[in-house]
């Protein structure tokens, strides 16, 4: 069986819903789309953070919390004031329900839960295929097959990590900041740190978290969290109300397109995910809005934003340098917060800071470690 749509996005997740719900929003002239994806999107799975100057966003409604501090910590604890940027938490529950129910009703958009086994770009029309049905486009945005071109001398990290929502019996959070990283944890010669997302005075998402080859098993992560919350909120009772998981690419290897060009990879397939720090929702906000002001350009050859290539050439180098361990990672997270201005530091990982401010932030560096790698990813 075979049908036919204007556009087929493949992956119902962050990126393909994102992409939805703005083309619904949108000007760009369509009768069909279809979105596919294995599963429903019906739990919280996922709680996401981001920092921004503008609130103007078409998810500004579904902005859980937002904090104008964040802390980090390692030997000794920082507060920063990052106005005028907000950090920003989305519950991925009040996420896939207000997208779901903005795309309800319009019967524009057709949704098919199903296993896709093969998409396919190089034709006169895009094709996806599940067991049961061929389907047809004049697009594909795929963020559901993920292809990455590994190369051996590549660091390929992982952000990995494990997360307790927790309530405490009194008032022992800081509900104002966020701790963005806090390394006053053993780092087993690796690089861990406890990230800290306070809902309440009572109530914290304490995440164990690392960068690095390989994830740990569920029995560490558990053990950490609970060696952590002993030691840094001494006896008090709590009781974990949630609990988040996952996994996120660090990769300098490119995650690629090997579809045809009537595919275009969105999401972390489309390189959204920042390679030294994980982030990537921003990202795949950037990007979709930019391939949506194509569309409304009547322009169906999406070329994907080009993000200039110093930012990548910077996270191969970090990558490296954690990756060599000489240096430990406490060592240069702890003088990139301590040596700049956090706004700065928020551009920089936003990619969105000047040549003068890169150039700050890399001279607050370990210089040795950094200038050894730095030559050496110029040519690898
Ligand atoms: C637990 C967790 C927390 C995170 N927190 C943050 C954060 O705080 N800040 C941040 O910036 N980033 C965060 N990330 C990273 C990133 O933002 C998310 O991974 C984000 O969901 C990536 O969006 P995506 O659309 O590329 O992939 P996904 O959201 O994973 O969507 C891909 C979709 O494709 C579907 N799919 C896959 N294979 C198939 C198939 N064969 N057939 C059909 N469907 C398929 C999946 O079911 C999924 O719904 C987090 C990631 C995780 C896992």
């Amino acid at each position: 069986m075979r049908q036919d749509y204007d556009y087929i996005i493949a992956g119902m997740g962050c990126a393909g819903l994102s992409l939805a719900v703005q083309l619904k929003q949108s000007k760009v002239p369509f009768s069909k789309i279809l979105l596919i994806d294995k599963t429903p999107k019906n739990t919280n799975d996922r709680t996401w953070c981001f920092w921004t100057k503008t609130e103007e966003q078409w998810y500004a409604p579904i902005i859980h919390k937002k904090w104008n501090h964040l802390t980090f910590a390692a030997d000794k604890t920082m507060s920063f004031d990052i106005s005028p940027y907000r950090y920003c938490l989305i519950r991925g529950i009040d996420f896939y329900n207000y997208c779901l129910n903005e795309l309800s009703g319009d019967d524009r958009f057709e949704i098919v839960y199903a296993n896709i086994l093969k998409i396919k770009g190089d034709g006169h029309l895009a094709e996806l295929q599940t067991t049961q049905t061929t389907y047809t486009a004049k697009l594909i945005f795929n963020s559901a097959i993920q292809k990455v071109d590994a190369k051996q001398n590549h660091v390929n990290f992982v952000q990995h990590f494990k997360g307790w929502k927790v309530a405490f019996e009194k008032e022992v959070v800081d509900a104002e900041s966020p701790v963005f990283m806090d390394f006053g944890i053993d780092q087993k010669n690796d690089c861990r740190f406890v990230y800290t997302i306070p809902y309440s005075k009572k109530v914290a998402l304490i995440e164990y978290t690392g960068f690095s080859n390989h994830a740990i098993s569920v029995e560490e992560y558990d053990a950490e969290i609970m060696a952590y919350i002993h030691k840094k909120y001494k006896d008090i009772a709590y009781e974990i109300l949630e609990e988040e998981q996952g996994q996120i690419p660090m990769f300098e290897s490119a995650f690629i397109n090997p579809f045809g060009p009537k595919v275009v990879n969105i999401g972390t397939a489309g390189n959204a995910s920042k390679a030294s720090s994980g982030y990537t929702f921003y990202f795949i906000q950037k990007a979709v809005k930019d391939i949506v002001m194509q569309l409304q350009n009547q322009n169906d050859k999406i070329s994907l934003v080009k993000k200039p290539a110093r930012f990548h050439y910077y996270d191969k180098v970090l990558l490296d340098v954690l990756n060599k361990k000489e240096v430990p990672a406490k060592t240069v997270f702890e003088k990139l917060f301590q040596n700049n201005k956090i706004n700065d530091l928020l551009d920089f990982l936003n990619e969105e800071s000047t040549v003068v401010q890169d150039l700050k932030i890399i001279n607050s560096l370990p210089k040795k470690h950094f200038i050894f790698s730095g030559i050496k990813k110029l040519w690898c």
